[in-house]
């Protein structure tokens, strides 16, 4: 009696035991693979098999929310009450052909993406470019930033009405603040400057929605998929 009281025990506990020695498994098998990924895809791999919500890229950290969230070094970006013309967002902010290292390409690469599978809290669209090429306004306004920023490098933020456009990591700024830009003209050189880990151009475009409050837009609405070359999430 006491064996098959012994039995049923354990047929209970075989499936717990099995589970235990899967999940076991798993993570050992996470342990030894991330580190063989190349090292742009292992946070982003990690928080998909681990569900572990990653540290937040101070290109990234802005949260959506305004007051003293700002990483450190990073200098808070004012709305003014400017509205002029040309205060409708369109095109791209570079033309082709551009150059990619020694290569050069018809129309501009788009890279890490809008909230990209590999970057999920990326704020607007990276475009991989050779530092000096020529970066235009996809909006005309006012210049409400043109400064180095911190984790945004040498930034320029152009703003008309309750949107902004921002030009992150350039290497030359060609505008002042206060100055009024029109659509297309050239603000400034692309480059690598502040957080980035290659020559590229970050592009946001930021709506305010209330009194304290603004949301990052998705800057893939603003321009024709046809225009650029998807590149991937990779420099
Ligand atoms: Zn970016």
């Amino acid at each position: 009696m006491k064996s098959v009281l012994k039995f049923v025990m354990f047929m209970m506990a075989a499936p717990f035991l099995c589970g235990v020695a899967f999940l076991m498994g798993y993570v050992i098998l996470v342990a030894l693979t991330i580190p063989q990924l190349p090292v742009w895809a292992q946070p982003g791999v990690t928080e998909w098999l681990l569900d572990i919500p990653q540290p937040v890229d101070s290109e990234i950290g802005d949260n959506g929310t305004y007051g003293d969230s700002a990483p450190a070094g990073q200098g808070r970006v004012e709305w003014s009450d400017y509205v002029g013309p040309d205060g409708v967002i369109r095109g791209l902010p570079l033309w082709g052909p551009i150059r990619h290292w020694s290569n050069w390409h018809d129309k501009p690469l788009l890279g890490c993406l809008f909230h990209d599978p590999f970057y999920s809290n990326h704020t607007g669209a990276d475009f991989p470019v050779y530092p000096g090429t020529p970066i235009h306004a996809t909006m005309g306004g006012e210049v409400v930033w043109a400064d180095y920023n911190g984790p945004w490098g040498n930034l320029v933020v152009i703003q008309n009405g309750d949107y902004q456009v921002w030009l992150a990591h350039l290497d030359a700024i060609h505008v002042v603040p206060g100055q009024i830009v029109g659509y297309d003209d050239v603000i400034g050189l692309s480059g690598n400057t502040g957080n980035s880990s290659g020559p590229h151009l970050h592009y946001g475009i930021k709506q305010r929605t209330g009194e304290d409050t603004y949301v990052w837009l998705n800057p893939q609405l603003f321009f024709d998929l046809n225009d650029v070359i998807n590149f991937g999430c990779s420099d």
